[in-house]
């Protein structure tokens, strides 16, 4: 079996079992995850996501990069053509009250390898090769701060709140390195 009839299978056995359509594409947990693209680090499984529930950006290391920032402005543009064109007020019923934007980075991160790719680093972040210390490659709890001021630093739309925590590839756990504000 190759990797398409393997996934083609699961696909198959998820729309008999699982599968139920969703009304909307607004996230029903009003919450955006920026992650790494780590496998062991999928926000579905180790936040306990359920379909339809938060948006989803990776990318290496987890990183608010200038390419994010866009991302999280078009998916903003989205959900407000989304709003505007539905009837009601999308996922007003959920458990959250406000928008939240959240940092997941994680120990033991790919990233740290890079270190020394200083021209590969500058290009990913778009920054000088001069100010890659800011970006704290090696540092996952000083990146989550890093990350989440950096994403604080751009105008938000009112209620939004970003907040940032660390996964620990080690024992499963995550820790909450900002709060949300
Ligand atoms: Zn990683």
């Amino acid at each position: 079996m190759n990797i398409i009839e393997l996934l083609s299978e699961r696909n198959r056995q998820f729309a008999s079992t699982e599968f139920a359509p969703l009304p909307s594409l607004m996230p029903q947990l009003k919450t955006m995850i920026i992650a790494c693209a780590d496998p062991r680090v999928n926000p579905t499984h180790v936040l306990g996501l359920k379909p339809g529930e938060t948006a989803i950006i990776r990318n290496v290391g987890g990183r608010v990069t200038p390419n994010v920032l866009r991302e999280i402005a078009m998916l903003q543009a989205i959900g407000r053509a989304e709003s505007s064109s539905s009837s009601g007020p999308s996922g007003s019923a959920g458990p959250v009250s406000t928008f939240n934007l959240i940092v997941l980075h994680h120990t033991d991160c790919g990233i740290a390898r890079l270190e020394a790719r200083r021209d590969l680093l500058a290009t990913f972040f778009e920054t000088p090769e001069s100010t890659l210390a800011e970006k704290f490659i090696s540092d996952p709890r000083s990146s989550v701060a890093a990350d989440v001021a950096l994403i604080s630093a751009n105008p938000l739309p009112p209620g939004w709140k970003v907040s940032g925590m660390l996964y620990d590839v080690k024992n499963g756990l995550v820790e909450t390195i900002v709060p949300p504000a």
